[in-house]
Order: structure tokens, then C-alpha cells, then sequence
């Protein structure tokens, strides 16, 4: 069966060869391609010297979230016979490589794809891209003087550059700025709407939501803006739900509240004609399609279908036009397009195959513990962990009371370990309970992986977000442990305890027997979306070796970029070290050594080069 759940949420880009290898193919859509094997990818990438950790990019994958949300508006737009258009827009934020916003634009061009800046920074990197003319730049955020004289420039240039203004101050900037300029801008405001959605970005939705105009201040804004003669310039009504919104029926509400706002402001004279719902098309990362917070209960062909057919509906009850329609789905175009790759460098293993030795000395609990293992059978597993539980903690007593010796506790520790070993055998054969599942969820190996979770998966960390996690090879071989995945930082909160298997999620994660000298990669799908740039250089890990491939759809690939990762002295001087003085500094030390004897001039030699070398390398483990 499929234990990882890989056919629920591969999404058709990620599937198992025969051979037990874990592959990539172009979706059906493109075509039938023949699927890459990972394992092949990495041996491929080794030779050309890019190591693990990677950050692999599949460039159609990028493109795929693109032409999915593109397409599945145009459809919704046709089948409703919605009378106007889909202009979506890229949120800068949610992926800022300049590989992946220069491939989007790109690819983008067909379907007048736009960017959603929320900062300075974003706007500078918006007004760098060849964006189709049709294409919006969308300006959210708190914006100062610069920001907003930059994108109303930028309107002489020929970008549709749209201030959304975030209050009533805000405006009175904007029209100075303009006044100066002799410019008009284009706007849109920010509506706080009053429904508020689940999931774990509930807070940005509703009264208590930090941004946005809420109904007591609209109005205020609008008859200033008539007053000042810059009615005119407001075009665009935007509305924010939340990122990885899981119920559609939210989106539903809450665009029927958009609307209501929509019709209210065309009737006061606002010549609305574009309507931004901002971000929250979720990513069903487990593959269940329930409400959930790793999962949404909708497609993007329903997303898309709820929005256009409950504003197609409003806007004919109201008399109005029907606006251009704007999303900024950053997490659905980009989160498909990436997955971070490692190595699992060693392992601590729990259970002891081995049937403990025991003598006449050993203390009674040691051999009643032992003589379980005579009733483990299907029917009485729980009561065979009950009582192995009650024996081994009786013996941890006798210990921290100075009844016990050291040794005899080291054998009754491995004595228990024998029996859970006997009793999860018997289960793997036969199932159990929930209940014994779940606390034997608790006895589990470490696999101690090179990578750093703060750096590469910090939502993993942050907000508990789930990926897609599984080994890439050996998915034909049943796999005989279960393990936790730690990462190279020396952290306790760096690991991975929560996995999505074909049966649901589980604190483990089914894995093989290591093998001498051959890799045993593990693969986290779907982390294209704001993973990169949130990371942080805890323990001073930096960057991945980042490399974008294509397939050639004839089972071979080819690299289309490749970023290398940060080395040591990079990472050095993003805390504000000088390399050049961190040698120097040691140099010194190893002068002072030489003086007094201790190093002789070879051991001085291959003590600098030490440190030299490891200045230039790669911050994980070579
Ligand atoms: N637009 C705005 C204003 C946002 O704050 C965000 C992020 O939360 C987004 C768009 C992106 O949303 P999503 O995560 O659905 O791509």
C-alpha cells in the first residue's frame, strides 16, 4: 500500500519507480513525461560537486501553480459567463529569489501576471521586471514618502502602479506626494471586512485583523478623497483573508462582505473597478482536501468558482459592472515548486534485538520483565507494554534510591527495550490499538540528518506547518524503524516529529536500516513558498546549495541554475565578522603557540591551513 501517502499528496509531480526510488514527472497536463529518479538527480549533482543540503528547484513545477490558478479563473470566468478578468498578482514576499520572480514574470507574460510589492524593497524589484502591459504592481503595507513618490513615477513609465492605501493618514501623504509630482495616482483601499476565517491565519481576518480601513472610517475617507478631487483615483478595493485559508465556505463569506462593500462604494460615486481578495489560497500539503490547518477542503478550480461566481452574483444583484478580479496567491503558485533534500549522517537506535543475558544475581523485576516476552501476542500487547512500563519504572526507583547498581540498570533498560522491540514486531505483523500506537509513537529512533530546520524549514519550527517528508530510496523494501529526524544544529527544537502517511499523521517517521557508505537521502516536498528567506543563521548555518533543474521529460534532467550555498566566512560576515581578521586573530594565537613551543612549524602549517579551509567551505557537514 502507500505508506507515505505519496499518491494523495504528490499532486502527480512526485511519484515511486519499481525500484523503490522516489521520482519527479511533469504533471499529466504537460503531457506524459518519463519520471526523474531523485536518487539519480543527487548522484548526478554529487559528480558535478554540489553537495547536500540542496535546495532543488523543478522549473516546470514553478510554472505549473501559475498556469493552475490562471487557468482554473479562466475557466471560472467562462463558465459563469463572468464579464471581466483575472489579473493575478505575485506577492514578492512569499518566495524573493530573483531567480523565481524573474521565471514567474516570464512565464507570467500570456496571463498579464503582476506583483504584489508590501515594501520598498519589493517595489524596487517589481519596477525591475519586463512586466506585460496589461500586468498590475499591487503597493501594500505602511508606506513612507519614497515608496509612494517611486510608484507614482513609475505610472509615467507605463507600470499600473496601485497605492493601496492602509488609512486615512496614509492618503493625505499620498496626495501631497502627488500635488508635488503634478501626478494623479492609482488607488485602491484596504477594507477590513468583519468575517473572520479559520485556520492559523485567523487573525488576519476580521475587527482585530492590524490592517486596513475598517466600515466607521470608509466613509470619512471617501468624501475626503471627493473633497480633494482624487475620487477619480480609486480603482481598486482590497481585501486580505489570511494565508492558508482551509475552508472555502470562509472565502465564500467573506467575499460576499467584499462585495457588499464594493456595491456600497460604487454607489457613493467611487469608480471601483478591480477587486484584490489578497492571499489565502491554501496548499493541501498532506493530500487529505479537509479543513484543516495543513490541508484546504477545496481546489483551486473550486477557489477560483467560489469567487468568481459569488461576485459575478452580487455585482447583478447590485447593478454594477463586473470588476477585473485580483488574488495575490503566492503560497499556491510557488509551494510545489521546491523541496529540500538531505542526508541522514547517524542514527541513535532504540531497541535492543538481542535478548538480554540475565544470571541468578539480577534482581527479581529484571527477569519478570524478560518473561514477557513469553505472552507478547496479538490481543495482549497492551497489557505486555503495561507491564514491561511498570517493571522497568519500579527498577529506575531501586536506582535513584541506591538499591541498584549501574550495571544492573543498564540491563534492565535493555531488557525493556527488548520487549518493546517484541511487542512493535508483532504489531507491525498484526496492528494495534490506537492508544498502544500512540505511546509507542513516543519510542523511537533519531536519525540525525545534515541540515539546519531554522534555516530551511523554519515554518516547520515556527508555526508547526507539515510537509511532505519521506525517504527517496528503498520505498520497495518495508521499512524496520521508526524514527524522529534531528537536524545538525545543537538544539532540541530542531527536528522533525510530525509526518503525513498514507493512514494520517504520526510523531514517526517509517525508515530503513542504515547501510555502510551508501547515502540514505530524505526528501521535504513542497517548500517553495516562504521557507527561504524566513530562515536564520541559528548556530550560524547558512544557506543551502540552491539548483533549479528541468526534466527533459525522457528521464533525464538538466541544471538550470545553481546558487551554491554560503561558506563560513559569508555567514561570518553577516554577524559582523571580518574573516580577514577572524584569520588574523588565529594566526596569532598559533605565533604565540610556536613561541612558547607547544606547536612546531608543521603542526603551525596545518593548523592555519585548518582554518583556512574550513573559512572557505560550506557551513554543513562535508
Ligand atoms: N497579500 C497579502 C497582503 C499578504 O499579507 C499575504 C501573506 O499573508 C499574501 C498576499 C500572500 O498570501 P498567500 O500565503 O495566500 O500566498
Amino acid at each position: 500500500a502507500d505508506l507515505y501517502g505519496v499518491s494523495a499528496w504528490g499532486q502527480g509531480l512526485v511519484h515511486v519507480l519499481p525500484n523503490g526510488d522516489v521520482a519527479l514527472a511533469d504533471p499529466a497536463e504537460n503531457g506524459a513525461t518519463v519520471p526523474v529518479s531523485l536518487p539519480a538527480i543527487l548522484e548526478g549533482l554529487n559528480e558535478r560537486g554540489i553537495a547536500t543540503p540542496i535546495l532543488l528547484r523543478v522549473q516546470s513545477f514553478l510554472e505549473i501553480g501559475l498556469r493552475r490558478l490562471n487557468d482554473a479563473f479562466s475557466n471560472a470566468i467562462a463558465a459563469t459567463e463572468y464579464r471581466g478578468d483575472y489579473r493575478g498578482v505575485f506577492p514578492i514576499k512569499v518566495n524573493q529569489q530573483a531567480e523565481v520572480v524573474g521565471r514567474l514574470v516570464q512565464a507570467g507574460q500570456p496571463y498579464h501576471y503582476g506583483l504584489e510589492a508590501g515594501s520598498k524593497p519589493e517595489l524596487i524589484v517589481a519596477l525591475a521586471q519586463p512586466l506585460a502591459e496589461q500586468s498590475l504592481i499591487i503597493c501594500n503595507g505602511i508606506k513612507d514618502d519614497e515608496f509612494i513618490r517611486l510608484a507614482i513615477l513609475s505610472l509615467k513609465l507605463g507600470f499600473r502602479t496601485v497605492i493601496v492605501l492602509e488609512s486615512l493618514k496614509e492618503f493625505e501623504i499620498v496626495k501631497r506626494v502627488s500635488d508635488e509630482l503634478g501626478i494623479k495616482p492609482l488607488l485602491g483601499v484596504r477594507v477590513k471586512l468583519t468575517q473572520v476565517v479559520t485556520g492559523k491565519w485567523a487573525s488576519s481576518s476580521g475587527d482585530r485583523s492590524s490592517f486596513g480601513i475598517g466600515a466607521d472610517q470608509i466613509v470619512t475617507l471617501v468624501e475626503r478623497m471627493r473633497e480633494t478631487g482624487f475620487l477619480d483615483c480609486l480603482v481598486l478595493q482590497h481585501n486580505h483573508l489570511g494565508s492558508q485559508v482551509p475552508n472555502v465556505i470562509d472565502v465564500r463569506r467573506t467575499v460576499t462582505e467584499a462585495c457588499r462593500f464594493y456595491s456600497e462604494l460604487r454607489r457613493l460615486g467611487v469608480p471601483l473597478a478591480f477587486l484584490d481578495m489578497g492571499g489565502g489560497l491554501g496548499v493541501d500539503y498532506t493530500g487529505e482536501k479537509r479543513a484543516s490547518d495543513n490541508s484546504v477542503n477545496y481546489t483551486v478550480d473550486e477557489y477560483a468558482a467560489a469567487i468568481v461566481e459569488t461576485v459575478g452574483y452580487a455585482m447583478d444583484e447590485a447593478g454594477h459592472p463586473h470588476p477585473t478580479l485580483v488574488t495575490e496567491s503566492g503560497r499556491f503558485v510557488v509551494a510545489l515548486s521546491s523541496m529540500l533534500i538531505f542526508d541522514v549522517l547517524d542514527a541513535t537506535l532504540y531497541g535492543v534485538p538481542q535478548r538480554p543475558d540475565l544470571t541468578e544475581n539480577e534482581h527479581h523485576f529484571l527477569h519478570d520483565m524478560v518473561a514477557i516476552e513469553e505472552y507478547v501476542k496479538p490481543g495482549r500487547l497492551q497489557e505486555c507494554f503495561n507491564d514491561a512500563v511498570y517493571y522497568r519504572d519500579e527498577i529506575r526507583a531501586l536506582f535513584r534510591r541506591g538499591q541498584m547498581d549501574i550495571t544492573q540498570l543498564a540491563t534492565a533498560e535493555r531488557c525493556f527495550l527488548y520487549i518493546l522491540k517484541r511487542v512493535q514486531t508483532v504489531i507491525r505483523e498484526n496492528g494495534a490499538g490506537e492508544a498502544l500506537s500512540e505511546a509507542l509513537e513516543g519510542f523511537v529512533d533519531y536519525y540525525h540528518c545534515n541540515f539546519s530546520l531554522f534555516q530551511s524549514l523554519p515554518d516547520v519550527w515556527a508555526i508547526d506547518q507539515l510537509h511532505p517528508v519521506i525517504p527517496l530510496q528503498r520505498l520497495n523494501e518495508q521499512p524496520t524503524r521508526r524514527a524522529v529526524l534531528t537536524d545538525i544544529t545543537c538544539d532540541s527544537d530542531g527536528k522533525i516529529d510530525s509526518f503525513i502517511l498514507g493512514d494520517g499523521i504520526h510523531k514517526s517517521l517509517p525508515v530503513h536500516d542504515l547501510e555502510e557508505d551508501k547515502p540514505y537521502h530524505i526528501g521535504v516536498f513542497f517548500v517553495g513558498a516562504y521557507q527561504e528567506t524566513l530562515g536564520d543563521l541559528h548556530n550560524l548555518f547558512g544557506d543551502a546549495n540552491v539548483v533549479t533543474i528541468s526534466l527533459t521529460g525522457e528521464g533525464g534532467f538538466t541544471i538550470e541554475h545553481e546558487t551554491e550555498g554560503d561558506t563560513i566566512a559569508e555567514v561570518l560576515s553577516y554577524v559582523e565578522y571580518d574573516p580577514g581578521d577572524c584569520l588574523d586573530a588565529f594566526r596569532k594565537t598559533v605565533e604565540r603557540a610556536v613561541a612558547k613551543g607547544t606547536v612546531n612549524s608543521a603542526e603551525r602549517r596545518s593548523l592555519i591551513a585548518a582554518y583556512k579551509d574550513s573559512l572557505g567551505g560550506y557551513t554543513y557537514f562535508e
